[in-house]
């Protein structure tokens, strides 16, 4: 095959070929728009639900209190927690750990 060519002028493609090969590039992008779907739904913590707005499922970062049993916090409810105007009623000197990932958590520490 001679590269400097364009395809369709290659003696050794012929149409049908190069339909195929269109079709299979095209199959190749919706792939990847899958990939790229699936990245962005990464941060979605199913079966957890914000202790400050209720959300649910929690989606983002999810902040989880380490004291309490069953504590959690959507990145938004963390970030005003710490402001004067927040209402939430939560022990202040509890500690959170920042999860990304929710089924990476509770693979790693088994649901503690
Ligand atoms: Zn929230
Ligand atoms: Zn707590």
């Amino acid at each position: 095959m001679n590269v400097n060519k364009p395809m369709y002028n290659q003696p050794n493609v012929n149409k049908t070929m190069y339909i195929e090969l269109l079709g299979e590039i095209k199959k190749l992008r919706q792939d990847l728009n899958l990939v790229e779907f699936h990245k962005s739904r990464k941060n979605i913590h199913l079966g957890i639900n914000c202790n400050g707005c209720g959300r649910n499922p929690l989606t983002g970062i999810r902040y989880k209190c380490l004291m309490c049993p069953n504590f959690n916090f959507c990145e938004i409810c963390e970030s005003n927690y710490n402001s004067s105007e927040s209402n939430i009623v939560h022990d202040t000197k509890h500690f959170f750990v920042k999860i990304r990932n929710t089924d990476i958590y509770n693979f790693v520490c088994n649901n503690r």
